[in-house]
C-alpha cells in the first residue's frame, strides 16, 4: 500500500513538473540558439568571389589548373582579356586542388560565330569530380542550346546522359552564362561499394535546372553509368575542340566533405 501511495504521489509530482516545464517552454527564449555563430562571409559580387572561396581563375593566369593528361604540367589553355579559352587539341584541364562537397560558380561563353549542330556546337563540360583521365567523372554539360537540337539528356545543363535539365535557361552564343552548383560527393564503404550517391543541385543563369538529383554513377558516352570508389577529386573542364571561354570561377568547400 505504501509503495502504491508513494508511486502515485511521485507520478502526480512528475506530471506537475512536466506541466511547469511545458509552460516554461512557451517563452520564446527557450528555443533561441545563440552559438555557434555562422562565420561572417563577404558575399560575391558580379565580378568577385565570396571572401571564403578558393578563386579558380582571377582573370590573369591558370595557376590553379593543370593538364588532366599530365597533372604535374600546367594547363595550356589560352588566357587573354581576363578570360580563358579552350585550346582545341590540348586536352582537358583540371584544378590543381582536390575537393569533396562544395558550392561552385563558373561563367562560360559559346563563341558568337559558333558553327555546327547538335553535340558539335559549343561543346565543353564541367566535370564536378574528375575521377581519371579524359572524360572520366561526372559531367554537367556545356553546349549551345539555342535553336540547337540534340538529345535532351545531353543538352546544356544536363547531367550528361543521366538527368535532363528542368528547363532550358540558355542564353545565346556570344553571351556569358552562369552555372551555380551544389555538389555532394558520393560516399563509399571500405569494400568499395556505394554508401551514398552523388547529389547535384544546379542553377543555369540563376534558374534551377537540377534539383538535388542523385547520380547513378559517372557520366559515360556509351553504356550505363556506374560508380568506382574515389575520394576527393579535382574539378575538370572539357576540351571538346570548341572555343568555349570561361571566367569568374570560384569554389567554396563545404564542411560535410569526407
Ligand atoms: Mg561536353
Amino acid at each position: 500500500m505504501t509503495f502504491t501511495y508513494r508511486a502515485r504521489t511521485a507520478g502526480l509530482f512528475a506530471m506537475l513538473l512536466c506541466s511547469i516545464g511545458a509552460q516554461a517552454q512557451t517563452k520564446p527564449e527557450e528555443t533561441e540558439v545563440w552559438r555557434p555563430e555562422p562565420t561572417r562571409v563577404t558575399p560575391a559580387t558580379a565580378t568577385h568571389a565570396p571572401s571564403d572561396a578558393v578563386v579558380l581563375f582571377d582573370g590573369a593566369n591558370l595557376n590553379e589548373w593543370v593538364s588532366t593528361a599530365v597533372p604535374d604540367k600546367p594547363a595550356t589553355w589560352t588566357v587573354a582579356n581576363g578570360v580563358f579559352t579552350v585550346r582545341p587539341g590540348s586536352g582537358n584541364i583540371q584544378t590543381r586542388r582536390q575537393f569533396g562537397d562544395y558550392q561552385l560558380h563558373l561563367e562560360w561563353r559559346i563563341p558568337p560565330d559558333i558553327k555546327g549542330t547538335g553535340q558539335d556546337r559549343g561543346n565543353s563540360g564541367l566535370f564536378l569530380a574528375s575521377t581519371g583521365a579524359g572524360d572520366r567523372g561526372y559531367e554537367l554539360q556545356i553546349l549551345d542550346c539555342v535553336n540547337n537540337k540534340t538529345y535532351v539528356n545531353g543538352q546544356a545543363a544536363s547531367i550528361y546522359k543521366q538527368s535532363i535539365p528542368l528547363v532550358n535557361a540558355c542564353a545565346g552564343a556570344g553571351e556569358w552564362q552562369t552555372y551555380d552548383v551544389i555538389w555532394t560527393a558520393p560516399r563509399f564503404a571500405n569494400d568499395g561499394s556505394l554508401a551514398s550517391p552523388a547529389y547535384v543541385t544546379a542553377l543555369h543563369n540563376g534558374v534551377l535546372v537540377q534539383n538535388h538529383v542523385a547520380l547513378r554513377g559517372e557520366t559515360v558516352y556509351v553504356g550505363k553509368p556506374s560508380y568506382t570508389k574515389h575520394g576527393r577529386a579535382p574539378i575538370k573542364l572539357q576540351d571538346h575542340g570548341h572555343l568555349v571561354s570561361f571566367r569568374n570561377a570560384w569554389v567554396r568547400e563545404l564542411e560535410t566533405a569526407n
